[in-house]
């Protein structure tokens, strides 16, 4: 499986709501501060997972 924050084949990875990343992109996900930098980019990050999930879950499990 390829992370997809960096495309890179990691050695240990984990799925973060049906998406694949490597630890190394989970811990600076998991880590950044809100004043740095790079926060913006992993929130909008974190929300396309978010909606690829809810769109998963929502065609997987259709609301009766
Ligand atoms: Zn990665």
């Amino acid at each position: 499986m390829y992370c997809k924050l960096c495309n890179e084949k990691g050695e240990s990875s984990i799925n973060l709501l049906g998406t694949n990343l490597c630890m190394d992109c989970f811990r600076a996900i998991a880590n950044t501060p809100i004043s740095h930098k790079k926060y913006d980019y992993y929130k909008e990050l974190v929300k396309e997972i978010l909606k690829e999930y809810i769109y998963q879950r929502t065609n997987l499990d259709p609301v009766k």
